[in-house]
């Protein structure tokens, strides 16, 4: 008799980023020289002071089990740093440390989907929310709106078994930012249909002129929106694995059982490190945003004399996301065996992401100079 694979993980698709980037690795490491705008981990390394507060903490012996929400000095900033942004003051106990912005998607999904539940996803999408709805028991259903966010394809897509919908401002790939009127909508639909909204917010920090409408500060947005935020993007901290969920009151002390019995919690040492990068917000964050809005800038006006791509410059974020006259996967395919330049297919965030690109501009100017020279000089033509 063979021994049996869980249906969950038999029909689990891959992340299409990760495996690009372990592709990207082995290319590599094969000796070809690979420029990467695939990968979401931009090229900003950890300011030494973060360093230096990790470093700290582990000298003075916090090499043991922690709080599984959190150390209070973390989450006293991160409810700080709420406030700041959103205006909407939350508890301490209301915010739970994850090991990382995704971790918080599976936990926030861990506690509010049963088996059989729907939850919508918009797509073009991020390309885990639908396998972690599956990991919860729980149905992701594509809500397809490739011009962007479209308020009447959620309704429509509402169905008895609708228990939540996952929105993602500024959006992973398009780099669009939702307006107050979409987050409005999206609100009214939540309310009339008793749905949970998980708000993804990672990449807040980087919109360069668009404010972010965030529902928990809206009316009627706070009690049902379940905030997903993290540290890997803002703060050049990716391997760091830092991020936290914030909660209306009565969650948490659910969520936190799924902490304490998976991961237990997130080591001290990265929590002293989230504390030293939250005190930097105000001088880390708008250098960074501002380098990578010149690269967004130099990269679209470059794309733009490209035949056969059309690039529209995003409102945040580090992600472009061209249309392209031809087979997206062929294109992509073609660049990366022809040029040694790995992009993504808009398709790899949903079917709604047909006939675009992705580029992460998260390479270094040099990189993206030598990937845009090439890509002028070679067109999408396969
Ligand atoms: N949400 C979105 C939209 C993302 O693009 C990512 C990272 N690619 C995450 C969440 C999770 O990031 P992390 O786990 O590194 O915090």
């Amino acid at each position: 008799m063979t021994l049996g694979i869980a249906q969950r993980f038999r029909t689990l698709k891959s992340s299409a980023t990760v495996e690009m980037s372990e592709r990207v690795r082995e290319a590599r490491a094969a000796g070809r020289e690979i420029i990467a705008l695939s990968s979401g981990d931009p090229n900003i390394a950890t300011d030494l002071r973060i360093i230096e507060a990790a470093e700290r903490s582990l000298r003075s012996g916090e090499t043991h089990y922690s709080s599984s929400s959190g150390e209070p000095a973390l989450r006293e900033a991160i409810a700080r740093r709420e406030l700041e942004r959103s205006g909407v003051r939350y508890q301490s106990e209301d915010i739970i440390v994850t090991p990382g912005g995704k971790f918080a998607v599976l936990s926030a999904l861990m506690g509010i989907v049963e088996p059989g539940d729907e939850v919508l996803v918009p797509q073009p999408g991020w390309v885990s929310y639908g396998p972690c709805i599956r990991l919860c028991g729980g149905v992701g259903v594509p809500v397809e709106m490739p011009t962007g966010f479209n308020i009447e394809a959620i309704r429509s897509a509402v169905t008895p078994a609708t228990r939540a919908v996952i929105v993602n401002s500024p959006v992973n790939p398009t780099g669009k930012v939702l307006s107050d009127a979409d987050v409005a909508g999206l609100i009214a639909v939540a309310e009339a249909n008793n749905l949970w909204i998980i708000f993804d917010q990672v990449y807040a920090d980087m919109s360069y002129d668009a404010p972010i409408s965030f529902p928990q500060s809206m009316p009627g947005g706070f009690e049902r929106t379940l905030v997903v935020d993290s540290l890997s993007k803002s703060f050049g901290m990716t391997g760091w694995r830092l991020g936290y969920l914030a909660m209306p009151p009565g969650l948490a002390k659910f969520v936190v059982k799924f902490i304490q019995h998976s991961i237990y919690c997130v080591p001290q040492f990265i929590q002293a490190a989230g504390v030293q990068a939250l005190a930097l917000s105000s001088e880390l964050l708008p250098a960074y945003r501002s380098k990578f809005q010149v690269r967004v800038t130099r990269a679209t006006e470059a794309l733009q004399g490209v035949d056969g791509l059309v690039c529209t410059a995003p409102a945040a974020g580090f992600f472009l996301f061209p249309r392209v006259d031809g087979d997206e996967v062929a294109i992509a395919r073609h660049w990366l065996d022809s040029l040694n330049i790995a992009v993504l297919p808009g398709t790899a965030f949903g079917n709604a992401g047909a006939g675009h690109l992705r580029l992460s501009l998260s390479c270094s100017d040099d990189e993206l100079d030598t990937a845009l020279e090439r890509i002028s000089g070679a067109g999408i033509l396969c």
